[in-house]
């Protein structure tokens, strides 16, 4: 091979490697940008209505709060539950890692945070452990959460109103 045909095969190369750069750079860009695509909203609806069926058949409720899409939740966490000092509750998702993790935060998340929410529906919030007690991971279990255990090195349990 020349070293025409060299330098050549080195130019092509580079220039589809920024076209790919390109692209994934205004894809995130647009996710950010937008609110999230229809089939994740429809998504994260149809789990927690899962959820609350379980709700119903388990516990004799519905306790339906809201979620809150946002990209303002500190850090790489998934999910955080508030609890208002007027006991109002709430579950924020983090739009900034729904890109690449919304099956897990479908599978796992709502479910999690929804344990987080029907305990202090019933005053049973305890805060040993971040608020993952053993009762937690035995109602994150019967609101049919795939995965019932404590985030790694997360605070996923908020005792106050989230300014967002
Ligand atoms: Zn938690």
């Amino acid at each position: 091979m020349t070293l025409k045909k060299i330098q050549f095969i080195f130019i092509v190369i580079s220039l589809l490697a920024l076209v790919i750069l390109i692209r994934n750079w205004y894809s995130t860009y647009n996710f950010n940008k937008n609110p999230i695509p229809q089939k994740y909203q429809e998504a994260i609806a149809k789990e927690e209505q899962r959820v609350l069926v379980n709700m119903q058949k388990n516990f004799g409720f519905q306790y339906k709060v809201p979620i809150i899409i946002t990209d303002k939740i500190p850090g790489k966490i998934y999910g955080v539950t508030s609890l208002g000092q007027d006991g109002s509750v709430k579950i924020y998702l983090n739009k900034k890692v729904m890109k690449e993790s919304i099956e897990y935060i479908i599978s796992n998340v709502i479910a999690h945070e929804y344990a987080h929410a029907v305990l202090f529906k019933i005053h049973a919030y305890n805060n040993k452990n971040d608020g993952h007690s053993k009762l937690w991971q035995n109602t994150c279990v019967k609101l049919g959460g795939a995965k019932c255990e404590q985030y790694v090195n997360s605070h996923d349990v908020i005792m106050k109103k989230l300014p967002f």
